[in-house]
């Protein structure tokens, strides 16, 4: 098939992320992507300024990451997870067990998924300890967890469209978002909103869940470590659990190998996904710590009911073992610190684009913020004219490229946002 015909099929019949159905814009048709680019149909090459959301950390047919996929290939690509068991899974959670500190791990096949377990081990844990009316979630306004009903009424309530679910979402608690800036002083007033909504809510609340550090896709926004050290002792007062979902942030994006390193304290449960695999295949982990297994298993059905019929692929293992076998085979915090001041450098002169209202960078994360919503099409397109694949959302034109990526390219990712944000 002919490009024309490949997308014309695709508006037809094919539906993209957040779009509507027959779709209105051409997508752009990749044909390979190797190193940090994406090779379109028509030649062109782009550098990838998205790691294809999160996820290819090391960029695209790393040759150990490869092998890793071949390698199991030989042996098998799945067997069944019930009853069964194998090295590449078992190697894996006992590495991840190793890097968080956290005692069990659950394998399932997307981040959204791991959510649901997150709360569904939640809300299991003090079914089991006699308190059901525990059910209910406490976040901040502003995050993001996944598209399916569960996570979704705990994204934030507007980018969410939580109007249009009236009625089917869980009504969670929210409180008002984490004032913005990594290095900003603590707002006393805000950690007093946080104390009084936890106390007020003890008696319903299973869990408090939030990103720690940065908020992705909910608007791009960083806070400071302490509101997480803040969460922890309040929790722990009030008999709340406490998840983090670090499932765009693991893994060394924001500087540190998990966002909750920079507050020093660790979550009763935790989700992890997206550059798991190094973008490879689809598999999330949802963690948690011996207490919240304990009590689960004391329960009057004394196991977590949740088996996706994928968990645990042998494929998405290996690679994931690969993959964070290369962050630890490699200065990752020095080459995540390296991109970071790149970003720095070359998101500078956007601050002066017309209808720029900020710039923030936050380890190997840039964005740019407008004072409008971007217009997707001519911000994108923008970039592409400058070698350049970015995926802006609201107001928001934003990069976390491969850790590998070059110094020239960091700089070229930086031209392509100020086109954009001119652009759009
Ligand atoms: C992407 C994301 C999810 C959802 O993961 P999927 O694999 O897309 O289901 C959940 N939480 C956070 C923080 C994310 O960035």
């Amino acid at each position: 098939m002919n490009a024309g015909e490949l997308l014309g099929l695709d508006r037809a019949h094919v539906w993209h992320p957040y779009g509507p159905m027959p779709g209105v814009r051409d997508s752009y048709l990749v044909s390979s992507a190797e190193g940090v680019r994406i090779r379109l149909a028509d030649g062109r090459e782009l550098i990838d300024g998205m790691s294809s959301w999160w996820a290819a950390i090391h960029g695209y047919r790393h040759p150990v990451l490869d092998e890793a996929v071949r390698d199991q290939l030989g042996r098998m690509s799945h067997v069944m997870f019930g009853g069964l068991t194998h090295e590449p899974a078992v190697r894996l959670c006992a590495t991840l067990v190793e890097l968080t500190g956290l005692d069990h791990v659950f394998l399932s096949d997307s981040g959204s998924v791991s959510v649901e377990v997150a709360v569904k081990m939640c809300l299991q844990y003090w079914r089991s300890r006699g308190r059901p009316a525990k059910r209910r979630l406490l976040t901040w306004r502003g995050g993001y967890h996944g598209d399916t009903f569960q996570p979704m009424s705990v994204c934030d309530p507007e980018g969410g469209m939580h109007r249009l679910w009236a009625g089917v979402l869980p009504e969670q608690v929210f409180v008002p978002e984490p004032p913005g800036g990594f290095d900003a002083p603590v707002d006393p007033g805000y950690l007093d909103v946080l104390a009084g909504a936890i106390e007020r809510h003890s008696d319903e609340l299973a869990a408090v869940i939030v990103e720690p550090v940065v908020q992705g896709a909910g608007g791009m926004r960083f806070h400071s470590p302490e509101y997480l050290r803040a969460l922890r002792e309040l929790c722990d007062a009030h008999q709340v659990l406490l998840v983090f979902d670090e499932i765009a942030t693991g893994f060394g994006r924001s500087g540190a190998m998990f966002a909750m390193d920079h507050a020093g304290v660790r979550p009763d449960v935790m989700c992890v996904g997206k550059a798991l695999t190094g973008g490879y295949l689809s598999m999330a982990a949802t963690l948690c710590d011996a207490g919240v297994a304990e009590g689960i298993s004391r329960g009057e059905l004394p196991v977590l009911a949740h088996g996706p019929t994928f968990m645990g692929n042998p494929l998405g293992a290996a690679v994931a073992n690969a993959s964070i076998g290369l962050l630890r085979g490699t200065d990752w915090a020095g080459e995540v610190a390296r991109i970071s001041s790149g970003l720095r450098a070359a998101l500078e002169p956007a601050r002066s684009v017309q209808g720029v209202r900020d710039v923030r960078v936050l380890g190997a994360i840039g964005v740019v913020q407008l004072d409008h919503e971007v217009d997707i099409t001519a911000a994108t397109s923008a970039a592409v004219a400058q070698g350049v694949w970015l995926r802006p959302f609201r107001d928001l034109i934003y990069t976390m490229p491969p850790y590998v990526t070059a110094d020239a390219d960091v700089a070229q990712i930086g031209d392509a946002i100020a086109a954009a944000a001119k652009a759009g």
